[in-house]
């Protein structure tokens, strides 16, 4: 398949151009580089610098190259900076991914692999989490995510458009060569803070609630492999082939890990100690999220490879170890 990777310089985009190479596809990258990194596109795969919005440079794209799939990773990421400044959300991650739809169906494209979020559940009602949970978003980038996919039933139903939404839980980790990893300006993310506080290179990691009705007080939250996500991604191209489909899935592996129990991993895996400090809770975080990944498990025959903190932490650590500025291409 010719893949058009919307996002393909971005933590989670750039991972999948990989596997997409590894599995005999073709990507093709699309990013304006706002946070994506020029250094985490592999040498020869063909890139368009365009933002999603620009109509004239997604017809110029859609006519040169002859996509078969778009898989859209091009989203902001900031669930605070989400309620802080929701005009920045529902332009980037709902007009801009509107825009990208627009071109494609102008080209006769239709097939589209949607990178959505647990945050479209906002605080469920039971763990683990399956499909058919109430989607009831308490942010807007949870709430841009659910739009988009409610956008994308409309359009398999018009337009014959088929469609995958792959609700992400907590990405993490590095390509296993270390080759890319995670560099987002600002992290917020819990292993990078925690590796980097570890290396000296960032403040004491800061625990955000010790009061969570958990088992050690602190959040648990499920951890996926970024490879593990992209390779749903390739999974699902067979199921596309019917026009009109659409497929929903929470990716997860199914193990809740708290924030205690993340510091331990990174400990063990980098020999080094994680200062932390306690503080209160962060505004808006549900005490426990993790995923029932078992739709994707029976349809996909997807089984997440990296199933265990510590493998995933050791990913992560490869990375940072060996880029300790990470692509080095951003003030911190
Ligand atoms: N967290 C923390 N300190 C940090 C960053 C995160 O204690 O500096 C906690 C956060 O409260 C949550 C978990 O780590 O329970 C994962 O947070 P992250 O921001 O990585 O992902 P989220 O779950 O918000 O998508």
């Amino acid at each position: 398949m010719k893949v058009l990777v919307a996002g393909g310089a971005g933590y989670i985009g750039s991972h999948c151009v990989r596997q997409l190479l590894a599995a005999g596809h073709e990507p093709v990258v699309l990013d304006n580089f706002v946070y994506g990194h020029r250094a985490a596109i592999p040498a020869g795969v063909r890139l368009h610098e365009a933002n999603l919005a620009d109509a004239a440079a997604l017809d110029r794209l859609f006519a040169a190259e002859k996509i078969d799939v778009v898989m859209h990773f091009a989203a902001y990421c900031y669930v605070g900076e989400s309620v802080a400044d929701p005009l920045k959300y529902y332009q980037n991650n709902f007009a801009a991914p509107l825009a990208l739809l627009d071109a494609m169906l102008r080209h006769g494209v239709k097939k589209f692999v949607f990178s959505s979020t647990c945050a479209t559940f906002g605080i469920p009602e039971k763990m683990p989490m399956t499909e058919d949970l109430p989607q009831a978003p308490i942010n807007p980038y949870g709430q841009t995510k659910l739009d988009v996919e409610n956008m994308l039933k409309a359009f398999a139903r018009a337009y014959g458009l088929s469609f995958a939404a792959f609700r992400y839980f907590n990405a993490a980790g590095a390509a296993e060569d270390g080759s890319i990893g995670e560099d987002h300006e600002p992290e917020t993310h819990l292993i990078p803070l925690a590796i980097g506080a570890a290396q000296g290179l960032r403040p004491a990691l800061q625990v955000f609630g010790t009061d969570y009705p958990t088992p050690d007080g602190t959040c648990q939250r499920d951890y996926v492999h970024v490879d593990d996500l992209s390779r749903a991604h390739i999974a699902i191209f067979d199921k596309l082939a019917t026009p009109g489909a659409q497929f929903f899935y929470n990716l997860g592996t199914g193990t809740p890990t708290s924030v205690k129990e993340v510091i331990r991993a990174v400990e063990k895996v980098t020999g080094l100690k994680v200062p932390v400090n306690y503080a209160p809770r962060r505004a808006g975080d549900p005490p426990a999220l993790y995923a029932d990944s078992g739709k994707a498990r029976r349809e996909l025959g997807w089984t997440p490879k990296f199933a265990t903190i510590d493998a995933i932490v050791e990913t992560a650590w490869r990375w940072h170890k060996a880029h300790p500025q990470g692509y080095g291409d951003r003030q911190r």
